[in-house]
């Protein structure tokens, strides 16, 4: 018997065994030429990885909350306005992170599995001068897709800037960070960018590093302010060795590897493959009888699957079980219906199979814990979405 669980958790996920031998190459200086051209290029294909040439990439080491930290410490100065545009817990980070850092937090909420409305966020905007707008692309806590495309328009409109949470969407989800005008991105390596938890990414655009630069008051974070990291990057870039804080040599060496295979698929690609694999899962789920958090079809990510538990059906029992067969799914997040349900992670290296394996177990398990459910129906359904659209 193989001595492996599928790992299918919105995060860290299964991971390419390309990327993972990376990770066991022999530590090199981080000033090394090798490793000075490996740190480059990950910085240049982070640009086409974003969809931003005029982009401007950090690589931390660290996980995405240093990544909302080092938007927040940069960007924000005491008494800044913020709109927040929260779908769930990570919006509700950003605006914990925000206020930490001095800002006057709006968080403009809707009901549960919803998003809000454009007509909302432009009431917000018309009310008050916000110097940020942030957007959970896909908050992971509830599944809900943001339409980041026509809020970044509109924030624009209002004269704010714009900067998107893409820890669980960058390299999986649609996201066009330049054409969409997107002020600053961020996200973490274990997601759908396909690399072992331990790397911040962030890419930040004209306005934002300006901003930067004309602060008035210093940057409270040390180790996140722009200020130690920018000409840092900037060297690796032109291949001259740099020192500010010692990089994580290993990790972005398997990042180079996985940035590498991504670009190798194509953006374009890589989206249709999320979306195919996303809506096979969701008519499985939907067919095992079992609602999703998200309220309608098109506010549901692409990245992961946010059902319901029937009524009366012990959680932790059911995940317990669905482990038994070899897969890990992820319970609920959301302190408000935490035992109501569970997530599915499909993104990076994810495969059909993967999915249709999921199901299986998760089948098996409904059915041991007593829902009456007959076998293969989310399977059969699944594979019919998949292979006839
Ligand atoms: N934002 C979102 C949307 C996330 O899903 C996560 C992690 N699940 C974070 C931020 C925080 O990232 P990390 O756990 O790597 O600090």
């Amino acid at each position: 018997m193989k001595n492996r669980n599928l790992l299918m958790i919105p995060g860290p996920v299964e991971f390419d065994p390309e990327v993972l031998s990376a990770l066991g190459s022999p530590t090199t200086s981080h000033v090394a030429a090798n490793f000075i051209e490996i740190f480059a290029q990950s910085l240049e294909q982070m640009r086409e990885v974003f969809l931003c040439p005029d982009g401007q990439p950090f690589i931390l080491a660290g996980s995405g909350t240093l990544a909302m930290d080092s938007a927040g410490t940069n960007l924000v100065e005491q008494g800044d306005r913020v709109l927040v545009v929260n779908t769930g817990y990570f919006s509700d980070r950003f605006g914990q992170i925000l206020e930490r850092y001095g800002a006057r937090v709006t968080q403009i909420t809707s009901p549960l599995g919803g998003r809000p409305g454009l007509d909302e966020v432009e009431q917000a905007l018309k009310i008050a001068d916000y110097k940020l707008v942030t957007i959970t692309h896909v908050d992971t806590s509830t599944g809900v897709l943001n339409d980041v495309r026509s809020l970044a328009a509109l924030s624009h409109r209002y004269g704010s800037m714009v900067v998107v949470d893409g820890v669980c969407s960058v390299a999986g989800e649609e996201f066009r960070m330049a054409e969409w005008n997107i002020d600053l991105a961020l996200t973490a390596s274990q997601k759908a960018i396909g690399v072992p938890p331990g790397l911040a990414l962030l890419v930040a655009r004209p306005q934002a590093l300006a901003t930067f630069r004309s602060r008035k008051s210093p940057v409270m974070n040390y180790y996140a302010d722009w200020g130690n990291w920018l000409s840092i990057m900037e060297s690796y870039i032109e291949r001259r060795p740099a020192y500010f804080a010692t990089p994580a040599v290993n990790l972005i060496a398997a990042l180079k590897v996985s940035l590498t295979q991504i670009l190798k698929e194509g953006m374009p690609a890589r989206f249709k493959r999320h979306q195919k694999i996303s809506q096979a899962c969701k008519a499985g789920i939907t067919a095992l009888g079992l609602s999703q958090i998200p309220l309608k079809p098109e506010y549901a990510a692409n990245t992961m699957t946010a059902p319901r538990y029937p009524k009366r059906l012990a959680g932790a029992d059911f995940l317990a079980k669905v482990q038994n067969e070899g897969v890990i799914l992820a319970g609920g997040l959301l302190p408000s219906i935490r035992t109501e349900y569970f997530r599915i992670g499909h993104m990076g290296a994810v495969t059909i199979g993967d999915v249709l394996t999921t199901l299986a177990a998760i089948e098996n398990a409904l059915g041991s814990c007593g829902y009456p459910i007959e076998l293969g129906v989310g399977v059969s359904a699944a594979t019919k979405n998949y292979y006839s659209a």
